[in-house]
């Protein structure tokens, strides 16, 4: 917590407790979280706060490259702690619960393919894969994607 205020201070950032609040929230997720989800985990600290200062401190936090956008199974767009560097998220599609990998050789090799078959020069990427946690493997819950399973 101390770091991200830290960074966030040093960038010029005013460090309210309505932000502080946002960040501790955002710091120890393991689930990625809407910025609805954010303020209502953040209001158990900071009563007060506003779904307008939630979408600010975003931003703020994305500025220091510390903020992971990803899409959940459920269709919306949530946020993730991201740690220095370039890596990619892999998402439990049941817990939700992320982890972060570093990219490789094969990513890059892929790449290739991929501009070798359609021209174009590619020089960004977004790579996230989702899947089933070992928790939720080892679980004997039905999985919700296929009821009739
Ligand atoms: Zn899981
Ligand atoms: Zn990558």
């Amino acid at each position: 917590m101390d770091n991200w205020v830290q960074r966030l201070s040093n960038s010029g950032c005013r460090i309210t407790a309505s932000r502080r609040a946002v960040v501790g929230v955002l710091q120890q997720t393991e689930v990625p979280l809407t910025p609805h989800e954010i303020l209502e985990l953040a209001r158990a600290v900071h009563p007060r706060l506003g779904l307008v200062t939630v979408y600010r401190t975003l931003n703020l936090i994305a500025a220091q490259g510390l903020l992971r956008r990803v899409h959940r199974h459920d269709g919306c767009h949530a946020y993730l702690p991201a740690s220095q560097g370039h890596n990619h998220a892999v998402i439990c599609r049941r817990c939700g619960r992320a982890v972060e990998f570093a990219g490789g050789d094969d990513i890059e090799a892929l790449v290739a393919r991929v501009e070798q078959a359609t021209s174009y020069r590619i020089d960004g990427h977004l790579l996230q894969l989702s899947g089933l946690c070992r928790e939720c493997i080892r679980s004997a819950l039905p999985d919700p994607s296929h009821p009739k399973d």
